[in-house]
């Protein structure tokens, strides 16, 4: 049945309000309502409404505009260039229909058929970035925002390690794009810290990545390991390449960490093969990609194909299979954790995620759980990103507008794994098993904490294998992998000569592991990814550490009161420091070696005291950054003080760096220093 102008016109004006909803859930609040392929289909709806009647087309349209209006906080940047979005192809067949297109339009500009050339690289799924560099300087970094306008946040970008801040014999002007993500493994180990921590979990890599950019405080993007690759130039002066394939190799020349394994391609059927190649590998990536960009090489021709929208027809990207879908929670169930908490998961009706089926999914936490408002029953999204164990991302709004649903569920009364009565310790957020010393479910999950891939990451161990160890005796807990021998191994049905010798190997590969991903492994509450990197920053070792009292592990970047305690009590229990003392017998690093974690070296050897109030820089917000940049800042002016870093009303720390002659500096020095380093001495 035709449907009316009317009816069409009042659906589309529909889909722009539910869209510009969701743009502003995704782009402004980094926290989406809907999976992508929801939002897809909604947008696919309007755009084909909008090509059947293009006079319902509107400028304003999101399916002509990109992202969204940048947020007031950030100073405004006026791109050089627009940064577009991308026409997607959903199919071979659609990329078949763009290459047909483009052949077309290059002929009609006198470039030969065959001799079209496309470039290849994967899509990276993180956030839009535009860097100016001004003779070689770094001067602005600002977020893809609307495309005309984005957010600066050059400050934030500065923290970035793969971002340089100079760029040798560089033109008068470039401008770098690319995109800034958060790799899964740290992805995987953050959200597991944020659970641990009783704070929201991130929905996938993107929103931890863009929620990590566009803060106000620095300190906090530098606390995350984010990392950025590139893929073009936008604006530039001095420096004329002709195709893609030159700026790539410019990029990497200049110190760019460039999309990896891009190819150039004149054979439309090797594209294709490429682009699958890509899908398939995909799970076993570091970085989200969520497709294949493809883009027309020579960039007089790439350019010349004009942009319809907000998307340029010399480039496309060829969009994978979702990784979300929506299903019915049957139940919630339960699991122990390593450190004894009532872990919910989610018990699905199985659903196929990206040629996966998923039948069981995290919900991370009890607090979680409710912050989500899940119950038995709901219609839900799922998602499976950053790591392989799927998530519940929310109930969907059908679900929320349920009037006959399920109460909110509840921890259980017995730990599922040992039986043992659960318990909800006075301060604590979490009911919990209290028999931490014997119960088979904490041990199990000790196991596999560590050796995942952000602690020990003893690959040939994995979930199956931990289980086995455990119920056959092999092993009662962590410290004993290290005693496991090739006749054990090779006695265990199925496990042949050549795995055991590869499961040993890499066992004495993670001795090398560092120290703050030692301390990280030992699954001590409270000592999550992020708190691990800061603890052995700040001790150095792990007796440096248990030395500590809870208030001076309190005077850690990030580190609370209550989380200081719980470290100094678990730290001083003989079960802790027994383990401790075999994993060292075992040849463990218990001590960092050279310049901590993070440490761009900027600052390394020099040491700070800060007093006074610091303009608009709070003390542990500058503690952080000269921390970050391999510095150490301590509580009292000595001889061995580098700098005294001074705000308004200074205390008696002042007065002993004048006596001593060490020296004295603002914060605008302070910025100065992290941004070049010292100077030599004159
Ligand atoms: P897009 O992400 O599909 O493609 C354009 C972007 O790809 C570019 O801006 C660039 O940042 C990026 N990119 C990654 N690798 C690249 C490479 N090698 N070369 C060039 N560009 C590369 O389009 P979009 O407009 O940025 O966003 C749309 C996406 O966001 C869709 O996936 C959509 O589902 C999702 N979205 C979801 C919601 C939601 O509520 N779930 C809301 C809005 C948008």
């Amino acid at each position: 049945m035709k449907r009316t102008l009317a009816s069409v016109e009042k659906r589309a004006a529909e889909l722009r309000r539910v869209i510009e909803h969701h743009n502003h859930r995704y782009y402004v609040l980094d926290d989406p309502e809907v999976s992508d392929a929801d939002y897809d289909a909604l947008l696919n709806e309007l755009r084909d409404l909008e090509e059947q009647h293009p006079e319902l087309r509107t400028p304003d349209s999101p399916t002509q505009r990109v992202g969204a209006k940048p947020l007031d906080k950030f100073e405004p940047v006026r791109h050089l260039r627009p940064m577009y979005s991308l026409a997607n192809a959903r199919n071979e067949e659609e990329l078949r229909a763009w290459d047909a297109r483009v052949r077309k339009l290059a002929a009609d500009r006198g470039t030969p058929l065959e001799q079209v050339e496309y470039v290849s690289e994967p899509k990276i799924d993180g956030l839009a970035i535009s860097l100016v560099y001004e003779n070689g300087i770094l001067t602005r970094g600002a977020t893809r925002g609307d495309g005309e306008v984005g957010e600066g946040v050059t400050q934030n970008l500065r923290t970035i390690k793969a971002i340089p801040l100079r760029v040798e014999d560089a033109p008068a002007l470039v401008e770098v794009r690319g995109e800034v993500y958060l790799p899964r493994s740290a992805f995987a180990a953050l959200n597991e810290q944020r659970a641990e921590a009783g704070e929201p979990t991130f929905a996938n890599p993107r929103n931890a990545a863009a929620g990590a950019i566009r803060q106000l405080d620095a300190a906090i993007t530098a606390s995350r390991p984010l990392s950025m690759w590139c893929y073009g130039l936008g604006a530039m002066e001095g420096i004329d390449l002709d195709t893609h394939a030159a700026e790539l190799e410019w990029l990497s020349q200049a110190g760019f960490k460039v999309t990896p394994d891009w190819k150039v391609h004149t054979d439309l059927e090797a594209l294709v093969r490429e682009c699958r190649r890509w899908e398939e590998e995909r799970e076993g990536l570091d970085y989200e990609i969520d497709g294949v960009v493809v883009k027309v090489n020579d960039l007089d021709v790439q350019r010349g194909l004009g942009v319809v929208g907000r998307e340029p027809r010399g480039a496309i990207a060829w969009k994978f299979a979702p990784m979300t879908a929506t299903t019915t929670l049957r139940s919630v169930m339960w699991n122990v954790g390593r450190t004894g908490h009532m872990v919910p998961f989610a018990n699905l009706e199985p659903v196929q995620v990206s040629g996966v089926t998923v039948k069981l999914a995290t919900l991370h936490n009890e607090e979680d759980l409710r912050r989500k408002d899940v119950r038995d029953g709901d219609e839900v999204i799922v998602m499976r990103a950053g790591d392989v164990i799927p998530q519940v991302v929310s109930p969907t709004p059908k679900a929320q507008r349920n009037r006959k649903r399920s109460p909110p569920p509840k921890p259980p009364d017995r730990c599922p794994a040992c039986g043992t009565p659960t318990i909800k310790p006075e301060e604590g957020v979490w009911t919990i098993c209290p028999n931490r010393a014997s119960c088979p479910g904490q041990i199990f999950q000790a196991v596999k904490h560590f050796v995942s891939k952000g602690a020990m990451d003893i690959d040939g161990l994995g979930e199956k294998q931990a289980y086995r160890f455990l119920s056959e005796g092999l092993i009662k807990d962590v410290s004993d992998i290290y005693s496991l021998t090739e006749e054990q191994l090779t006695e265990l049905e199925g496990f042949g000569e050549i795995s055991a010798s590869n499961l040993l190997q890499s066992i004495e590969r993670s001795k090398e592991v560092p120290f703050f991903r030692v301390l990280y492994a030992l699954g001590i509450p409270g000592i999550g990814y992020v708190n691990a990197r800061a603890l052995a920053q700040q001790f150095g070792s792990i007796d440096a550490l248990m030395a500590a009292s809870p208030e001076e592990i309190e005077e850690t970047p990030g580190i609370g009161p209550v989380l200081a305690r719980t470290i100094a009590e678990t730290l001083s229990e003989d079960t802790t420091r027994e383990l401790i003392e075999r994993l060292r017998g075992h040849g463990l690093k218990m001590a960092s070696e050279g310049p901590p974690p993070g440490a761009d070296g900027k600052l390394s050897g020099l040491t700070f005291v800060l007093t006074g109030t610091l303009p608009d820089l709070s003390r542990e917000r500058a503690s952080e950054m000269i921390e970050a940049a391999g510095g150490k800042v301590t509580n009292s002016v000595s001889r061995k003080t580098d700098y005294v870093v001074a705000g308004s009303e200074p205390g008696s720390k002042l007065a002993k760096a004048e006596e001593l002659g060490v020296a004295v500096i603002d914060k605008d020095r302070l910025l100065d220093l992290l941004e070049n380093g010292r100077p030599p001495e004159s």
